[in-house]
């Protein structure tokens, strides 16, 4: 098939319909939902078309279930993405020239194009949008932006006058994560493999020898009664140095970090940290000497390269120890350390914990046979202790004041008391290392007069809690993600001093970053199509202005005067606005909810009204490439572009969609675009194959028919209860893969009657309706293809516009189901009996079970439901039947084959066959001898084992049990 050119065939039609441009129509309801708009630095990947193709889907579902659908795109330019990406190529960094030139063949006459901000953001855009169209996205690109167009900069002013009036914008001193290269705060858009630098508040406790203090800095203070020495690593660079005013003993990498968050510090000497091993230091809270021992575990850009040793209840500590212990004498000698010494190290255990031994750490250091400080599960182990102690732990006796208290409980007291007498500071610290997209570590950085928006503030909080507790969120487990970010959040750097964006009105020589120029601008697509229309100075969007359109706030008439523009359209601006809001679904990716998509929450509730705040999220995982992370290193990269050439965007998109549910990662292969391709072709000619034979009418139906029909209304309501919550990969399966199945079954099972009029035109009537339902199904999926049969089946109008299947009741028959199952197991048992015995079979005979047999049957299912069911009481109720009671010794034998039968089955089954009562099996089988007969390649001959000219030379006959006929292969 080919693909693109069936592609460009209906993108057109499409567009030349302007079918996906939306505008308020007040007899439909509306559905509004947004993906995030890319940063304009690299041309698309399949790694992106993920979160925008399913987006798509989302947009054609909602449209075909009668909505209103505005799916709008625009462009990031500002921030640091771009900037960064551009310095990169003017340095002609030979990794990015090779994935520019070679990954994503930008051809090299337009590098120089490329090497402003503008020109590299304008040249990406263009490429982005140029494949988006080619997926066959449902985008209204009459709203297209981007963010530093001179009125979106006017709104963005509007924002932060509208955070700064409610009180969330100070001014102040405060960590942020930040880069020594570029001298910038940075954020999670900032970093290598986009990681968000968290900040924790480590305590430092002060050990000291003599006036020297080494700062131990840790997250678990409570543990100071457990410490038994002190790590250093021999082989890294410490420094001896005035810090404030005290002398302090630290790694010279967090000499450097000290400067940042704000202390004087003079280095007076630096040294390794070979030459303090064997010394002796004293613990502030116990008194305690303890030695300084060598572990090479200590990462000296980690806090203050000074660690305590907690055996007892640090994994890492534990290990370290012991290896030191049973390692080589002179390991230990080397610093004047002695045997005697090392016998005296034992954990000394805080904590007890329900369930574990005397020292946690031991115990799963032990159970999980860890033995070098460098095994990598030693942070599992780390990670479990700590989690079980801080929420199942209590102090030991040893403690003091602090005995019974919660772990929770006495971490705090620890710090409070220990910071309130000197023996202790606070040092903020990054949790785990985050690099910026330049090379540099990112550090801690107080920044003094920055300007932040408040997320820490409570009652905020409470509003977005409000918010988030009446949202839909997808997937539904990431509901306590949300509940936990929103929670955590606190203030929040939100504007620096380069790149492009827009000026902090009151003070313009900062710029608004990224991630705070993103969070509203749901509500800028609606307005911008108006505003464009009046081509207006955007000196003239004042305050004034953007407060009537989204707030309704000011007379229009003032308004009107104010900025110079007309009444009328004012009020159609707003009513867009009031038309398309509330946001009904933002997509983004996961990684998105510790920032972007909550602070849109926050930025909502501060801003609008309760009625306009967004009303959904739908996140997705990433994509792996055969099961590897996609990246320029691992040159597994597929740009979209070349991804649409070589499988088509139909394929593409079922691809991405099939193969995982939306907080899995997908992994994509070529192979599978492929068998994509293959199955929509097969799809594709088996549907186009049942139009050209016509519609078919609706009477006579047989069993076999009406199982068909059933059939699929299961799988419509299967396709139904997936999407909403948006689990395409399920929906997929039923629509495709599973409806197949039994479209192969029924197509099969209706062969040989095909052509007999009888039955021609109700055949043709139900696979007709079968491949409608599946084309609607999949519209959303593979929109081309999808057209292009239902303009083949002589459909009116788009299938983009045609209805989304539900599921018909008066379709749905449990009895015909239950009858094709009598007819699928009959062919099982035939062919495991050729296969067993090795016949080439002559002649298939079916014996159907005798009426009395049917009696005892239903007997049976009538006790079976009322819960009666014994052999005694079967046979006694049987016997008040006068022709049962003819049948003394039968009908005790056939009573017990059945007891242990009908006990086994299913409740559901049992009131349903109840409810068929006797059922004819010599026409349900007779109706299917033609296709009994194709499978078996012979005769085949149908008979109730009653029927006194019976052949049955085997005596098989007397085997037919109700459901199940019994079988003779000769
Ligand atoms: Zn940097």
């Amino acid at each position: 098939m080919e693909w693109n050119k069936l592609e460009e065939k209906w993108q057109k039609r499409w567009a030349d319909a302007k079918v996906f441009e939306a505008d308020p129509d007040t007899g439909k309801p509306k559905y509004y939902l947004t993906v995030a708009y890319p940063y304009p630095n690299a041309p698309q990947h399949i790694g992106h078309g993920r979160t925008y193709t399913l987006t798509d889907v989302h947009a054609r579902y909602r449209r075909m279930q009668g909505y209103n659908v505005l799916f709008p795109m625009a462009w990031h330019f500002t921030g640091t993405p771009v900037m960064a990406m551009v310095d990169r190529l003017k340095e002609k960094d030979p990794e990015l020239l090779n994935t520019f030139l070679n990954i994503y063949n930008v051809p090299e006459a337009s590098l120089p194009d490329l090497e402003t901000p503008i020109g590299m953001a304008r040249y990406f855009a263009d490429e982005i949008k140029a494949g988006m169209k080619r997926m066959g996205f449902s985008i209204d690109w009459r709203r297209e932006f981007t963010t530093i167009d001179p009125i979106y900069s006017k709104f963005i002013e509007w924002q932060f006058a509208k955070l700064r009036q409610k009180g969330y914008i100070i001014q102040g001193s405060h960590p942020v994560g930040w880069c020594p290269g570029c001298g910038n705060p940075v954020g999670q858009h900032d970093t290598v493999g986009d990681k968000e630098p968290e900040i924790e508040e480590f305590t430092v406790i002060k050990f000291t020898s003599g006036d020297v203090v080494y700062p131990a800095a840790t997250l678990r203070p409570e543990t100071v009664f457990g410490v038994t020495n002190m790590w250093l690593n021999p082989d890294v660079l410490y420094v001896e140095a005035k810090v404030d005013d005290e002398t302090w003993v630290v790694s010279a990498d967090a000499a450097n970090k000290l400067l940042f968050l704000g202390h004087d510090v003079g280095i007076l000497s630096e040294f390794l940290g070979s030459k303090l091993i064997g010394g002796n230091l004293t613990n502030p809270m116990t008194k305690t000497e303890i030695p300084i021992l060598p572990a090479t575990f200590v990462d000296p850009k980690n806090a203050t390269g000074v660690v305590m040793s907690v055996p007892a209840h640090a994994p890492f500590d534990y290990v370290a120890m012991e290896q030191l212990k049973k390692g080589p004498k002179k390991d230990f000698e080397k610093y004047g350390l002695k045997q005697s010494d090392m016998a005296k190290l034992k954990p000394i255990s805080l904590i007890e914990l329900p369930g574990w031994g005397e020292s946690p750490a031991v115990d799963i250091v032990e159970k999980m046979g860890i033995v070098d400080q460098e095994d990598p599960k030693l942070a599992k182990a780390t990670k479990e202790v700590y989690s079980q102690e801080f929420h199942n732990g209590r102090l030991r006796g040893n403690t003091g004041q602090y005995a019974s208290l919660t772990v929770e409980m006495a971490k705090d007291a620890v710090k409070e008391d220990m910071t309130a007498d000197g023996r202790a500071t606070t040092m903020y610290e990054l949790i785990e290392p985050v690099q910026c997209r330049c090379g540099s570590d990112v550090i801690v950085k107080i920044f003094e007069n920055q300007w932040f928006i408040d997320y820490g503030d409570p009652s905020w909080k409470e509003l977005a809690h409000e918010n988030l507790d009446a949202m839909e969120i997808i997937p539904k487990e990431l509901r306590q993600e949300y509940d936990h970010v929103i929670d955590w959040l606190n203030r929040k750097a939100c504007a620096r001093n380069v790149g492009m964006g827009t000026p902090l009105p009151w003070a313009p020589d900062w710029i608004i970053e990224s991630l705070s120029d993103s969070v509203i601008y749901m509500a800028y697509y609606t307005v911008i199509k108006g505003i464009n229309m009046l081509k207006p100075d955007p000196e003239k969007l004042t305050e004034e202005f953007w407060d009537y359109i989204y707030l309704g706030n000011g007379g229009v008439e003032t308004v009107s005067e104010a900025t110079g523009i007309p009444v009328e359209s004012l009020q159609e601006i707003r009513a867009e606005f009031e038309y398309f809001y509330p946001l009904d679904a933002r997509h983004s990716g996961r990684d998105l909810i510790p920032n972007h998509l909550t602070f849109m929450v926050f930025n909502h509730d501060a801003i609008f009204p309760r009625e306009n705040w967004p009303r959904g999220i739908v996140v997705n995982g990433s994509v792996l490439m055969e099961g590897q992370k996609m990246s320029k290193s691992m040159n597994n990269i597929i740009p979209l572009a070349t991804a649409i050439d070589r499988f088509g965007a139909d394929p593409l998109r079922l691809a991405l969609m099939i193969t995982a549910e939306p907080l899995k990662d997908a992994d994509f292969s070529p192979d599978l675009a492929k068998s994509m391709a293959d199955n929509l072709e097969r799809f594709n000619s088996r549907a186009m194959e049942i139009v050209a034979r016509g519609v078919g009418e609706d009477h006579d139906l047989t069993e076999s028919d009406l199982w068909m029909l059933s059939r699929l209304q299961a799988y419509v309501r299967e396709a139904n209860e997936a999407m909403t919550e948006m689990k395409v990969r399920k929906t997929i399966h039923a629509a495709l893969y599973n409806l197949n199945q039994d479209l192969d079954w029924y197509m099969k099972r209706v062969e040989p009657q095909k052509e007999r009029t009888e039955r021609k035109t109700a055949i043709q009537h139900v696979l007709r309706t079968v491949v409608e339902i599946q084309v609607r199904l999949l519209t959303p999926f593979t929109p081309h293809l999808c057209e292009e049969i239902w303009e083949a089946m002589g459909n009116e109008g788009f299938a983009a516009f045609s209805s989304w299947p539900v599921p018909d009741e008066a379709l749905v028959r449990a009895d015909a189901e239950e009858l094709e199952t009598v007819i699928r197991d009959s062919l099982e048992d035939v062919k495991k009996i050729i296969q067993v015995t090795g016949i080439f079979p002559s002649r298939v005979h079916f014996y159907t079970a005798a009426g009395w047999k049917w009696k005892v049957y239903l007997k049976a299912l009538e006790l079976q439901e009322s819960g009666r069911l014994e052999i005694g009481t079967l046979i006694q109720e049987s016997f008040k039947d006068e022709e049962l009671r003819a049948r003394r010794t039968e009908v005790p034998k056939f009573a017990r084959i059945l007891v242990e039968d009908v006990k086994r089955s299913p409740a559901d089954m049992v009131s349903l066959r109840r409810s068929m009562e006797v059922v004819n099996e010599s026409t349900l089988l007779q109706d299917a001898s033609g296709f009994f007969a194709n499978e078996f390649g012979c005769e085949v001959s149908i008979s109730s084992e009653s029927d006194p000219w019976i052949e049955d030379p085997e005596k098989r006959a007397g085997r037919a049990k109700p459901y199940r006929p019994a079988i003779y292969v000769a």
